[in-house]
């Protein structure tokens, strides 16, 4: 293999692709990935000779012109990165630093951001498209984003999210979990709201500690529950709730999901708890898990016993990777950058091997896939052309450094180039 030219692609500013020559899918060999309609129609062996790059192209080449070639010099490509665990309504991205100022707990939290929401302008179509456009700078194509449903907001979250997401035509690919922050037994009215959040379009129906926050787990869930039934949307459960209580939830959510045959709709977000259990239970409860095809999605924190990757992989769990919110009024912390975080989750995980490198590296993006209602994100033919190119030598250099996204690629159009974000 050749080494990559290490000077950037040449690319026009936020124009759709007919071909993105000289790649390297995965750390390959090199290739075309040829475009149409937003999706990859074709992968050929790099052609030297083929349409060059941005300027030069023949007019043969240069439908409704613009030329739409465009030249990766041999850069690594890697799908678009996926958000599976966002909440892209409610940072201060952007904004002048404010301090963090409630209590360490759950609910102190809860009221932390329900006092100092207005104040920063959450939500609001300017602070989540501010969100989002850091996401895509650091390639980040498709997101399941959770989106605040409460009694004091209403669906406004949602309909703020969806202008943002219009705004950006297409640049990010979004499904939306309608989040009962504030809990949902203890606010009468927040079910209706979660019902008529999926009636609106909402894809899934959100949670939160149906023990810890309701203190009805049996209460919370079967809302949930019939509202996925009644709706055909999916079901997305925060669960911080570690230990015994946060297994016997999990239990309760493996009962419900094969009594409505929901298998494949239902996600735990977090579930500290199957990272802390004991090996035996936690191998019996993982395995149940699989058999109901129960999906995870971690933040990979930093202090949190790892999850078990190893065995959800091979119990069929499928594992999806988020940054949950950034610099929000929860945590100062998070950049918004997946690649970043897929090495945090590596090195929790004492990832050391090529092989589990590249796990990593497909949790964030081709084996995510179903967290946001795709059949396929990976860079083959009749996958939405989803595309970013690092300058890295393989993939587990790529995680393991990170290194700059050198171009962004979503649904065939190049939305950031260099760190610059083109929509
Ligand atoms: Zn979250």
């Amino acid at each position: 293999m050749s080494t990559p030219d290490r000077t950037a692609p040449t690319a026009p500013p936020s124009r759709s692709l007919t071909v993105l020559r000289d790649v390297r899918p995965w750390g390959g060999e090199r290739v075309d990935l040829h475009v149409a309609d937003g999706r990859i129609s074709a992968v050929t062996p790099h052609d030297p000779a083929g349409p060059a790059a941005s300027g030069t192209a023949r007019p043969a080449d240069d439908p409704g012109g613009a030329d739409g070639v465009v030249d990766g010099r041999g850069l690594l490509a890697l799908p678009g990165l996926v958000n599976a665990h966002a909440h892209v309504d409610k940072s201060w991205w952007g904004k002048p630093w404010v301090s963090y100022g409630g209590e360490a707990t759950t609910q102190g939290r809860i009221a932390h951001e329900r006092a100092h929401r207005d104040e920063l302008g959450i939500p609001g179509v300017d602070v989540t498209l501010t969100v989002l456009r850091e996401l895509v700078r650091h390639g980040t194509t498709a997101i399941r984003t959770h989106v605040d449903v409460d009694l004091g907001l209403g669906l406004r979250g949602i309909e703020v999210v969806r202008e943002a997401l219009t705004e950006l035509d297409g640049a990010v690919h979004a499904e939306i979990v309608a989040f009962p922050q504030d809990g949902v037994l203890r606010r009468p009215g927040v079910l209706d709201l979660l019902d008529a959040a999926a009636v609106a379009g909402a894809e899934h129906v959100g949670g939160l500690d149906p023990a810890s926050i309701d203190r009805d787990p049996v209460g919370q869930l079967d809302g949930l529950f019939t509202i996925a039934e009644r709706r055909g949307v999916g079901i997305d459960v925060h669960l911080h709730d570690g230990g015994e209580l946060g297994a016997f939830q999990v239990e309760l959510m493996i009962d419900r999901t094969l009594r409505a045959g929901l298998q494949g709709k239902v996600n735990v977000a977090h579930g500290f708890a199957v990272g802390q259990l004991p090996a035996s239970r936690q191998a019996d409860l993982v395995a149940a898990m699989g058999e109901a095809g129960i999906t995870m999605t971690t933040v990979a924190p930093i202090g949190a016993a790892p999850l078990p990757l190893h065995a959800l992989r091979e119990a069929g769990v499928a594992v999806g990777l988020g940054t949950d919110g950034i610099r929000d009024l929860w945590s100062p912390y998070g950049t918004g950058d997946l690649l970043a975080l897929t090495t945090q989750l590596a090195r929790l995980s004492r990832f050391r091997h090529d092989d589990e490198l590249v796990a990593a590296a497909r949790i964030a993006t081709a084996d995510a896939a179903r967290f946001v209602g795709r059949d396929v994100h990976d860079l083959v033919v009749g996958a939405p052309a989803d595309v970013v190119l690092v300058d890295a030598e393989n993939v587990p250099d790529a995680v393991v450094r990170a290194p700059r996204r050198a171009l962004v690629v979503a649904g065939g159009r190049v939305v950031a180039r260099d760190g610059d974000v083109l929509v």
